[in-house]
């Protein structure tokens, strides 16, 4: 069992700073829970509140339905894995590994098996005899990781474990913490200010913004159905499009962007009346949901939304670009396009038309940032 809640839970350092403010969620046993935000958005003191190195403000935090706010670290059965790896390189790694053990007086033949059972599940079993100073990035962190490992913890807290490493190496550390996450069954509670690392390997993420809760969710309820502005813009990558239009709904029913008009065809209407009031809204679109349009090679659904605009830059990926267009409104609108023929002719300078998937339009409220539809 691993099973974190926190109950309105805030931290104030000082009269000045509130780190957290009112935070309510229930961490899953067993799941891996990434804890999201851009720098000072409170990742870290959540994480230090749930160890037990900073105590709430206010607020209570339960492991296993057991109110420990106010318990020592040493009260709470989890370990703690930081960026800075702290390990001892006069020692070697099984050493580095048995030390917590030896402390404990779990006696040699449990440690021997233990330490070498830990260094298999991370690949460093050849290591065992080594300095941590002789080993790579990654096998350094592996180290680190399997130090808290092998004491068996049913909750492992992880801040930035990824951040250190280059890019290759952070893409199979990351691989990897989701393999031993899926090994051991563990709770994993990971801090991380990288979209994309909480997008791939997290089963929930928790996500925050000056302290306050934003959405927690599972990776891709937050990418398909976020709360609000915030969400819609931080999960993702290029970016959601977002920009202001004037919902309008007259004999037709349509965003009105100024440079053009996004037309809600009949079969969507009902649901955009139903949700929008007539007014000022903030429309989001991700960059797979505009497809651009060749020609007579590109059937469009009758009614469906285009716009006309023009390519400012493409950016390639070998198996999909994006399109920077010009489409006549105070931001650039991305598109991202997998089409063989679509990358094959289209290019800096051309003039296109791009429709966009109705069913997947945002819309946001422009004043709470709350989501409409
Ligand atoms: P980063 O990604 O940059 O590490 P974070 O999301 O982990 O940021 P925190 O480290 O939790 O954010 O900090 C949240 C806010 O609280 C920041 O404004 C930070 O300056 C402030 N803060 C954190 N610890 C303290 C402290 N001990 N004393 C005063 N202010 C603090």
């Amino acid at each position: 069992m691993g099973e974190v809640t926190l109950q309105n839970v805030s931290k104030r350092f000082g009269d000045d700073v509130v780190a957290v403010d009112g935070i309510d969620a229930s961490f899953s046993d067993g799941a891996y829970t990434m804890i999201l935000g851009p720098s000072g958005c409170g990742k870290t003191t959540t994480l230090r509140m749930i160890a037990g190195l900073e105590t709430p403000s206010e607020g209570e935090i339960l492991i296993n339905d057991e109110r420990v706010t106010n318990e020592p670290p040493q009260k709470r059965d989890l370990s703690l894995v930081f960026q800075n790896l702290a390990l001892w390189d006069h020692k070697t790694v099984e050493e580095n590994l048995a030390f917590g053990m030896r402390m404990r007086g779990v006696d040699r033949e449990e440690r021997r098996a233990r330490v070498v059972e830990i260094a298999e599940i991370l690949r460093i079993e050849d290591k065992l005899d080594e300095s941590p100073a002789a080993l790579s990035g990654g096998q350094q962190q592996r180290v680190a990781l399997g130090r808290s490992l092998v004491r068996e913890p049913e909750l492992l807290l992880l801040d930035e474990p990824l951040s250190s490493l280059d890019e290759r190496l952070r893409l199979e550390m990351r691989t990897e913490l989701a393999r031993v996450h899926q090994e051991l069954g563990t709770t994993f509670i990971h801090v991380t200010h990288n979209q994309e690392d909480a997008m791939t390997i997290a089963d929930e993420i928790l996500l925050l913004n000056g302290g306050r809760l934003q959405q927690f969710d599972d990776p891709l309820e937050l990418y398909h159905n976020p709360a609000n502005e915030f969400v819609a813009d931080f999960i993702g990558s290029p970016s959601m499009n977002l920009f202001d239009a004037t919902f309008v709904t007259d004999e037709e029913t349509y965003l009105d962007a100024g440079a053009f008009r996004l037309t809600i065809p009949a079969r969507a209407s009902d649901a955009f009346r139903d949700n929008v009031d007539e007014g000022d809204v903030r429309v989001g679109v991700r960059p797979e949901s505009f497809r651009v349009l060749l020609d007579d090679r590109s059937p469009v659904r009758n009614g469906t939304p285009t716009i006309d605009a023009t390519v400012t830059i493409v950016e390639t990926f070998g198996d999909f670009n994006w399109y920077y267009l010009d489409a006549d409104i105070d931001t650039d609108i991305v598109v991202q396009s997998a089409d063989e023929a679509v990358m094959a002719g289209v290019d800096v300078g051309d003039a296109v038309t791009v429709a966009a998937d109705v069913d997947r339009l945002h819309l946001f409220d422009p004043r709470t940032e709350a989501a409409l539809l």
